[in-house]
């Protein structure tokens, strides 16, 4: 018998939420964002779940290497563009589209004397300063580009730092787009512009993107507080569990490393074979939300590596055996990383390789 826990994609989910992007889109093309595993949903599982969109988008170049040995034939884009000099012959081998977000990147590019023609995208840091060449430098940056026979079509991009609070006074959204129209004015080549929460929250973003460059939403989840199921988005990650232990206690009585939760009166407490390390948030705090036997409970006391415990005393019928859902259909991921002080990326992104994967793909129904 392997361990009860099992992390579920839904491939039907995947593809049902790049059908809902690209309906916020409608004029745009879709890079579908694959970094990290495909948020931890498997990146084969992804290009099967993206086999709609445009392009798929990555920061990992042997990742991208691989998307080609499985046979992905339509464009992928290195969303860092590649790190040193001796990946640019991979750049060339497998037609890799790459951002430039900095000099050092252009020398490349013109050092590596490649022969194939390849297609960039210049970031242009309107704000968020993070990657990219500020306003003052991006057209010479362009130029440059233009100069180097094997650069064939110049994109340009950039990255919002606070689309899902667009007004937030550090810097607004509005303010980078403002940049990123005059830095590019009259200059050829596609934009791209918006993530997640750009598509969702900003149709004036959208009108400049060309293409857009969804992740989250793609897996179900939303970049800030609101809920996913609102967009009409369904959660491709489920993971689930059982009840693997249950004790009585009394009132006074605690639970786990550092007795960090009391019990007020007795009560019955399950344990769930799920911990830290198949990617469970260590920092959830007691009443992070929990499901057993389908009704919502909550998380007790310190998450062990191995086991987290959970408040089974209103559920009838509750015990060893027992259904649980961690995360994903009918228990959003943004409620559970909300709770636990962090967003639905991250738990995505650090389930753990030794959680079981099964897939899905067709109704469950049938
Ligand atoms: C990760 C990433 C995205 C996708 O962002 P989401 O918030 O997941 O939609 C888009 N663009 C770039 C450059 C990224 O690194």
């Amino acid at each position: 018998m392997p361990r009860p826990l099992l992390a579920t994609i839904d491939i039907t989910a995947l593809r049902h939420n790049l059908a809902v992007a690209m309906r916020c889109a409608p004029r745009s093309k879709v890079w579908a964002v694959v970094k990290a595993n495909a948020y931890g949903h498997g990146l084969a599982r992804g290009m099967r779940g993206f086999s709609a969109a445009d392009g798929l988008a990555l920061i990992e170049t042997e990742a991208a290497v691989q998307l080609r040995e499985l046979g992905w034939q339509k464009p992928i884009l290195l969303l860092e563009g590649v790190f040193e000099l001796a990946d640019m012959h991979l750049v060339a081998q497998h037609r890799l589209d790459i951002a430039i977000h900095c000099e050092e990147q252009i020398a490349m590019l013109e050092q590596s004397g490649l022969s194939n023609p390849v297609d960039v995208h210049l970031k242009l840091n309107s704000g968020m300063n993070r990657l990219g060449f500020r306003p003052d430098a991006f057209r010479a940056a362009y130029a440059r580009l233009r100069a180097i026979p094997a650069v064939r079509e110049i994109g340009m991009m950039t990255h919002f730092a606070n689309a899902e609070a667009a007004d937030n006074p550090g810097m607004p959204l509005a303010e980078q787009v403002a940049r990123f129209a005059r830095a590019t004015e009259g200059l050829a080549g596609p934009r791209s512009l918006s993530n997640s929460a750009g598509v969702l929250l900003h149709e004036d973003a959208q009108a400049l993107s060309d293409w857009i460059r969804p992740g989250i939403m793609l897996y179900g989840a939303t970049p800030g507080a609101r809920s996913a199921a609102g967009f009409a988005l369904r959660p491709a990650m489920t993971l689930t569990s059982r009840i693997i232990g249950v004790q009585r206690i009394g009132a006074g009585e605690t639970v786990g490393y550092g007795s960090r939760f009391a019990a007020a009166a007795p009560m019955i407490v399950g344990v769930v074979a799920c911990g830290y390390a198949d990617g469970y948030p260590r920092h959830a705090p007691s009443g992070t939300p929990v499901l057993v036997n389908g009704v919502r409970t909550r998380l007790l006391g310190t998450v062990s590596m191995d086991m987290i415990s959970v408040d089974l005393t209103d559920i009838d019928g509750a015990g060893v055996g027992s259904a649980v859902t961690l995360w994903g259909e009918h228990l959003p991921i943004d409620e559970v990383a909300n709770a636990a002080g962090t967003v639905g990326y991250e738990l995505m992104c650090a389930l753990a390789p030794r959680v079981r994967v099964i897939e899905r793909d067709g109704d469950p129904a049938q």
